[in-house]
């Protein structure tokens, strides 16, 4: 029997990113492959978490069962204590806060609350893979402005005529994955003013928030008059390094708050309880935690950029996140798709071809983005392994 799959579903591609992670282990194992591709730690996560998550496990009783749906008072009440604290300003854990399956279905969970079919989505172009697929399930379409290397900057020209009388939100990822961008305040001032004299709800997904390694991580919603009407969202999984727990959240105003809820609701219900209270105590860590969280991955991000340029790829430091693009066109007339094979087959290296973050893979064909929440030595072992290559 044949069946149809629908015209939404039918036209999404792959995960480029598991795919490449999947093949590189199929060719060469566990032992051998090197996984720059899929943006996951290979390191453990910070004890105190994992402790936390036992003791919630073993006390039992209610944590077995459904949290609230949006999400377990004392995560909540943790969330709020930190943001307010970031923000210099109060976010209630009653009505502002929602927690999710993670920031993948924090995105879906916005964009069903604030977009109607037909309407656009402005995406900075390369972006983060599920954005597109995400705005397409909600029957909008997305607007591409483009973010040009080696800076990564938007023509402000180019994101004022991509507001057009139908757009209803921009997703804005800052820092951004695969550049590392880090939006400056200027960049975000502009954001902020048109989606103000439009009307349009800015998503914006922090996940990345607590790597900025060159200047400062600014929050749409921390610049005036953005406070109500900005869907902010981030997680656990990068700063905690527990990409598999599934523990995001949304920072809203409270309207779009019970909009965003009730998505959740159908969408998911709700994520693993004791691993929520797990996390409130990973939001309860003292600053050192995090300055020796970003002292760690600016190790990661130097010697990652310094062998890979030594190695001929052209790269230039991120400014966030734990990702770099790195141009290949010193190295070989291939494009994206070929040399990240290549290096999959020679090298037992996995990255993601450049192309996969864009709507016009052209742009990306010069291009593949190396991941580092790695080991020092898995990322010694990878640049080794690419010795030969050039
Ligand atoms: N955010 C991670 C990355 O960009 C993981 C993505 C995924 O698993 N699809 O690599």
């Amino acid at each position: 029997m044949s069946v149809r799959l629908s015209g939404k579903v039918d036209g999404f591609p792959d995960s480029v990113i598991r795919n490449m992670t999947m093949r590189n282990l199929r060719l060469h194992g566990p032992a051998r492959a090197v996984n720059f591709a899929q943006g996951f730690p290979d390191f453990e996560p910070p004890p105190e978490i994992v402790v936390a998550a036992q003791a919630a496990l073993d006390r039992g009783g209610d944590y077995h069962q459904y949290a609230i749906t949006w999400g377990a008072p004392t995560l909540r009440e943790a969330i709020a204590a930190y943001q307010s604290r970031v923000w210099d300003r109060p976010v209630d854990a009653e009505n502002e806060i929602s927690v999710v399956c993670g920031a993948t279905e924090g995105m879906l969970a916005a964009l069903f609350t604030t977009v109607e079919p037909g309407d656009e989505v402005i995406v900075f172009e390369p972006f983060y893979e599920c954005y597109v697929p995400d705005t397409v399930l909600v029957g909008a379409r997305p607007r591409f402005v483009p973010l040009r290397s080696p800076d990564w900057r938007f023509d402000p020209d180019e994101l004022r005529s991509a507001f057009t009388a139908r757009t209803k939100a921009i997703i804005v990822n800052t820092p951004h994955n695969p550049t590392g961008k880090v939006f400056s305040r200027a960049e975000l001032q502009l954001i902020a003013k048109l989606c103000q004299e439009r009307g349009v709800t800015p998503i914006t997904d922090e996940i990345y928030e607590h790597l900025v390694y060159e200047g400062e991580h600014v929050s749409l919603a921390t610049l005036p008059g953005m406070a109500e009407r900005t869907i902010t969202i981030s997680g656990a999984s990068k700063t905690y390094s527990v990409t598999g727990w599934r523990i995001g959240w949304l920072i809203a105003p409270p309207q779009l708050t019970a909009g965003i809820r009730k998505v959740h609701d159908y969408l998911t219900v709700g994520t693993a309880h004791p691993l929520q209270i797990a996390v409130a105590a990973g939001l309860r860590l003292p600053d050192a935690f995090y300055e020796r969280y970003l002292s760690e991955y600016r190790e990661r991000r130097d010697l990652l950029v310094a062998g890979l340029n030594a190695r001929g790829f052209t790269v230039s430091s991120p400014a966030g996140a734990y990702y770099v693009m790195a141009g290949f066109s010193r190295l070989s007339q291939l494009d994206d798709e070929a040399f990240a094979e290549q290096l999959i087959e020679t090298a037992g290296v996995a990255t993601v071809p450049g192309s996969s973050f864009y709507a016009h893979p052209e742009l990306g064909r010069k291009h593949v983005r190396f991941s580092f929440p790695k080991r020092l030595e898995t990322i010694e072992r990878g640049l080794e392994a690419l010795a030969g290559i050039a």
